[in-house]
């Protein structure tokens, strides 16, 4: 009895702590958040430096020293460091300070007012990625204030240009300022929490990403008179070499990540859902085969995750009706898997068009240096995992992304990178409030969770044990 007394104590002293010092925490992070929200920061053309001026002077405010660094005007990046006892390799925590531009007629609220309503924070940059500006920051300036002791040093990274000119933000820090950022793990963006109707489904754990290069198809034949129809016409034999590689597909590769994907992915679904992600891992495509071509027809996403993918995406072929051209083009958008063998694929794909007319290559293209996937046994994965049970009651799904992010500059360098995100609903994509749509728009009470897990992993992988 006089236990149990002394623990109800304790709780009604940590629920009256906790009242009083969440409210003004909630506050703070919101500040933060709307004020960056509030600079235009569209990319082209960036102009980071309003964002890093604001962040920099809340560090500086505390003491804690910042440097920047910039390869062209207006266009700087910020790191910030935390020193801890050196006994393990730093942690990196990311943000991108640019948007993806915006067509304000769109826009209910206008889209650089981080205008509050009816539950959510509108504006440019509120999933794509102001949050993590705001909650990395908040994060700094907590771990300063409360004196928490580190084990490893805490790195904050402010980077520009990730919307489309890497060359003035991680490629910069990447390749000419490593030292400024060298970690043993890095946070950045990419995962995320998914609500379906309103509850929290799932969270992704980006841990690897797909390569992404281009195929180029050149048809060659005579050229002539379109009055004369010819059978080595150059843009025949392109359009059926686009075909064949359009409908040839590629072998099933798993890797660690994938496949824990689909098995986890079955636990939380419908008995005739969860059947199709565990055969789709199935060896034998006797199995696999019907739940693939299932994929590929109803959830493409997962189709790709399956294999390197080939998208036709361009052609470039004649310049007027009545002449066949002697020479045109295509080109296929190709996402390798990370084990991808490069010079083997461009083989099979030689192989699949079957046409010596048609000649198939490797083009030019802004790709991502290759880098082996972070693990599953990790520090940094097992905190995300704790924390995700713990603020979202939810299963991780480590993911390999289709599409292309910074962390690939880091892997490459040996960085375990994970891709986090906050909560958003499923609902809220076709609405046209997402990353990268007309507008954007967060859950404010999912922002401030996101800020609360976001802190708790931090300290996590870098306080002291
Ligand atoms: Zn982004």
């Amino acid at each position: 009895m006089q236990k149990l007394r002394t623990s109800l104590l304790l709780l009604v002293v940590a629920t009256v702590g906790l009242a009083a010092q969440a409210p003004a925490l909630e506050e703070e992070v919101l500040r933060h958040y709307q004020a960056v929200l509030r600079i235009d920061s569209t990319d082209p053309p960036g102009n980071e430096s309003g964002v890093v001026a604001y962040v920099k002077e809340q560090f500086e405010k505390e003491g804690i020293a910042t440097q920047t660094f910039q390869l062209e005007p207006n266009r700087p990046n910020l790191v910030a460091r935390l020193n801890g006892s050196g006994g393990k390799k730093p942690l990196l925590i990311m943000a991108h300070t640019d948007t993806v531009n915006v067509d304000p007629k769109k826009w209910t609220f206008p889209p650089f007012s981080a205008t509050r309503d009816g539950g959510y924070v509108y504006g440019r940059g509120t999933v794509d990625n102001k949050q993590d500006v705001a909650a990395g920051l908040m994060t700094m300036l907590r771990l300063k204030r409360d004196k928490v002791a580190l084990d490893r040093d805490v790195i904050f990274l402010a980077e520009a240009g990730e919307e489309g000119t890497t060359r003035v933000g991680i490629m910069f820090m990447a390749n000419q300022h490593f030292d400024a950022i060298d970690s043993e793990y890095c946070l950045a963006e990419g995962g995320g929490v998914t609500r379906v109707g309103g509850a929290v489904k799932y969270a992704s754990v980006a841990t690897t990403e797909k390569i992404p290069r281009a195929i180029e198809l050149t048809a060659r034949g005579p050229a002539g008179h379109g009055s004369i129809p010819l059978q080595n016409n150059a843009l025949t034999h392109l359009s059926t070499a686009v075909a064949a590689a359009a409908n040839w597909v590629p072998p099933i590769k798993l890797n660690e990540t994938t496949a824990a994907y689909f098995k986890r992915l079955a636990s939380i679904s419908s008995p005739e859902e969860a059947e199709r992600y565990r055969n789709v891992l199935s060896p034998d495509p006797n199995v696999s085969g019907p739940a693939d071509a299932y994929f590929r027809k109803e959830a493409p996403i997962y189709a790709s995750m399956l294999r390197t993918s080939i998208s036709p995406t361009m052609v470039n072929a004649g310049y007027r009706v009545n002449v066949i051209p002697s020479e045109v083009k295509a080109t296929l958008d190709v996402r390798t898997t990370p084990d991808e063998d490069p010079d083997k694929f461009l083989e099979a794909v030689r192989k699949v068009i079957n046409d010596p007319s048609v000649e198939v290559a490797w083009a030019a293209r802004d790709t991502r240096p290759n880098a082996a996937p972070a693990k599953l046994d990790s520090e940094v994965f097992r905190a995300l995992e704790n924390n995700i049970t713990k603020h979202y009651s939810a299963v991780t799904l480590p993911t390999m992304l289709t599409g292309a992010t910074d962390m690939a500059y880091l892997r490459a360098k040996g960085m375990q990178c994970y891709g986090i995100g906050p909560a958003t609903d499923i609902e809220d994509g076709p609405k046209g409030f997402w990353a990268h749509s007309d507008q954007e728009r967060i859950l404010e009470s999912e922002f401030q969770r996101y800020a609360r897990f976001y802190y708790d992993v931090v300290r996590d992988v870098a306080g002291k044990r």
